[in-house]
């Protein structure tokens, strides 16, 4: 488990006058995450109050009944109150699916992809992942730090309280240790919560180019017990793919990571197209891309836990025409959620609102789904939907103020911040 967060004192908060507090609590009687219609039930209350102490949700109703509670008019005073002016309040988005261990933008891909290379063409000519490697394996672990530590604010500061971490670019023992630690220490500072996965199979690196069964086996045999050993991860992720690790590599990986005690979750079917019924066996948290799928593996996921976690900032950052078929899984009965993929190759974006309008835009997915997915959808498919997700009584205090007067304005205004304030784990952080 993560290491303790510096102790930091939270003082009882109070907001009141949302104009529409989205809770997302579960109407319906199903355990487990959201799916088929049951993704669009918001559960909203409006002229809302919420109020939070010591970093969780304690009451949850209108503000009139609020204003009326005995426990909070005789403490008001000790009370941080938040006049929310009939704005909307929404739960701290989930953001599971990201790569923040990076130095650099990779400009160079950038321009090539818009002067036509594919992104097999660019991995070919040494760009892409492999290119991020050097910087990764040169950069200390500060150095490495302040970098994530920026991307957690700036994510917090687009309304995302809980996110999840890849190591990946570094592809040695070391780096990717390195990696691990530097999300360990960014997230000890930062009052929001990080879930670490080990993505040590990212692609395989060029000195294991002609036998990627020894890297694979550096995975299995040194990344995974010492990161499961130091609690570095929660999650063992793995990039099964064409140019990345075939089937069998992608379950030796699984088939570790099992064994030293950790979780798995894999990027499939971005390229290509896998089968996925082989990996249902080691129950997988997430698959996450999924742009290629059978009909048959999405019967098997509708029946199932693992959520299939749509990433659409990739494919707009590529330029790509199709996107994930949302709907069509949607309508199997597959949970989905939605995440950034913020990585500097494919999706440099740490806007949740971003990947929900593209959601909207492109994946025929409603404003309501949307927030679904980028919330206790991403919950569960980061295992911590017991507290993340919703804003429900005994939750954590995570919540996303936004200036708008309609939920649906959130992904619509597309390429503009209106979170104006973030409350993660109780903790405060305002733009204005
Ligand atoms: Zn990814």
């Amino acid at each position: 488990m993560p290491p303790a967060k510096k102790r930091r004192s939270v003082s009882p908060l109070l907001l009141i006058n949302i104009g529409q507090l989205i809770t997302l609590r579960s109407v319906s009687a199903n355990a487990g995450p959201r799916r088929g219609p049951a993704l669009k039930e918001l559960a909203i209350i409006t002229d809302a109050a919420v109020l939070c102490l010591g970093g969780k949700i304690v009451s949850v109703g209108p503000t009139k009944d609020a204003l009326r509670d005995p426990w909070i008019k005789k403490h008001r005073k000790q009370i941080v109150e938040i006049d929310c002016a009939r704005k909307v309040v929404t739960p701290g988005f989930v953001d599971s699916h990201t790569h923040p261990v990076f130095v650099s933008p990779r400009l160079v891909d950038f321009e090539k992809r818009i002067e036509g290379a594919s992104y097999e063409q660019i991995a070919a000519a040494g760009g892409g992942i492999r290119s991020s490697l050097e910087a990764v394996r040169k950069a200390t672990r500060s150095a490495l730090v302040t970098k994530v530590d920026r991307v957690l604010r700036d994510m917090a500061a687009h309304g995302t309280t809980t996110v999840e971490a890849k190591s990946g670019y570094g592809l040695t023992l070391e780096s990717e240790l390195k990696s691990l630690e530097a999300i360990r220490e960014a997230a000890v500072s930062w009052p929001g919560t990080v879930i670490s996965t080990l993505l040590g199979a990212h692609v395989v690196p060029k000195e294991f180019q002609d036998c990627s069964q020894n890297y694979v086996d550096t995975v299995c045999l040194e990344m995974i017990p010492q990161a499961a050993r130091r609690t570095l991860a929660q999650f063992v992720d793995v990039f099964c793919d064409k140019g990345a690790f075939t089937p069998e590599e992608s379950e030796q990986v699984f088939t570790a990571a099992r064994k030293n005690g950790l979780d798995v979750r894999a990027h499939m079917g971005q390229l290509s197209e896998t089968a996925l019924a082989p990996f249902l066996r080691f129950e997988p948290a997430s698959f996450d891309h999924m742009d290629h799928v059978s009909d048959d593996d999405v019967a098997q996921l509708a029946k199932r836990d693992t959520v299939a976690t749509l990433v659409p900032g990739a494919n707009y950052f590529l330029g790509l025409r199709s996107y994930p078929d949302a709907r069509r899984l949607i309508d199997a009965g597959v949970p989905v959620a939605l995440a950034t993929d913020y990585n500097p190759g494919t999706s440099p974006t740490i806007s949740m609102p971003m990947a929900m309008s593209l959601a909207c835009t492109h994946m025929e997915m409603t404003p309501a789904e949307t927030l679904a997915a980028g919330t206790i959808n991403g919950a569960w498919s980061l295992r911590v939907a017991d507290r993340k997700g919703t804003i429900e009584p005994g939750k954590d205090a995570d919540l996303a103020v936004f200036e708008v007067e309609d939920y649906r304005e959130i992904p619509y205004w597309f390429g503009a911040n209106h979170c104006t304030l973030t409350v993660l784990n109780g903790v405060i952080e305002s733009r204005d």
